[in-house]
């Protein structure tokens, strides 16, 4: 039984990751007090124009937030272990958007000074703005601690099936195929890093690195090459039977 991997976020990947959550906790907070000034001083029939300006700024501040949330957990995941703490992690963005929204979206239907034609209006453009920065928050595949060891630990032993136990591997900054052969014709004219599939994993920040298919096509071909020139027992058995 090989020894399984566990991913450790490197430090580099972390300040990284605390630097995207801060300016995403700005964004949202940005995004939160233009929602109270929105309630404190847009919900009118003369300021309906600059309700709706606002709520568009908000949203764009919430799916901003979002974004550079995700970024920040792809680059240090939360673990599973305590479901509730990953479920917050993971779902901030959404849980933000409702933050954002949920209570204009109230006091524009609750106003004693607004018509009907506003509420009718703004609220409708409140509605939708929830619902995009809402789902846009979410985090469908969220990453964590431990389906990226899962992924090491299972991709190493693929990769040294390959290459004859050699867990090195080759990859660039953009794509996020991790590839066997320096000279592989995908990153022939990139700038390429290299180390084990468990350096990859925690220097990318992504979670869908995959093996490249070039690569093990190629890897398998010489695989299959260099069992070839090794005869098999039978082979072997055969030679000496037609000596005889
Ligand atoms: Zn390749």
């Amino acid at each position: 039984m090989e020894e399984q991997q566990q991913f450790v976020a490197t430090p580099e990947a972390k300040g990284k990751a605390k630097q995207l959550r801060l300016f995403a906790m700005l964004a949202w907070l940005l995004a939160i007090a233009g929602e109270i000034f929105a309630i404190v001083k847009l919900i009118h029939d003369e300021t309906m124009v600059w309700l709706i300006v606002a709520i568009v700024v908000i949203l764009l501040l919430a799916v901003l937030g979002s974004y550079l949330w995700k970024k920040a957990n792809r680059l240090d995941p939360a673990s599973e272990k305590n479901k509730v703490k990953f479920f917050i992690q993971s779902q901030l963005g959404a849980i933000m958007a409702v933050l954002a929204f949920l209570p204009l979206v109230i006091f524009i239907f609750t106003d004693k000074n607004a018509s009907g034609k506003t509420k009718g209006i703004a609220g409708a453009i409140a509605i939708v703005a929830l619902l995009i920065g809402g789902i846009s928050g979410i985090d469908f595949t969220p990453p964590s601690v431990e389906k990226y060891t899962e992924q090491i630990n299972s991709q190493t032993a693929e990769i040294k099936d390959l290459t004859n136990g050699q867990d090195h591997i080759f990859w660039t900054p953009a794509g996020n195929k991790l590839h066997i052969y320096e000279d592989c014709q995908h990153i022939r004219n990139s700038d390429v890093s290299e180390g084990t599939v468990k350096d990859a994993w925690e220097a990318r920040g992504i979670d869908n690195n995959e093996i490249c298919k070039t690569c093990i096509a190629r890897a398998e071909k010489s695989k299959a090459n260099a069992e070839d020139e090794i005869p098999s027992v039978e082979e072997l058995q055969e030679a000496g039977s037609a000596i005889e």
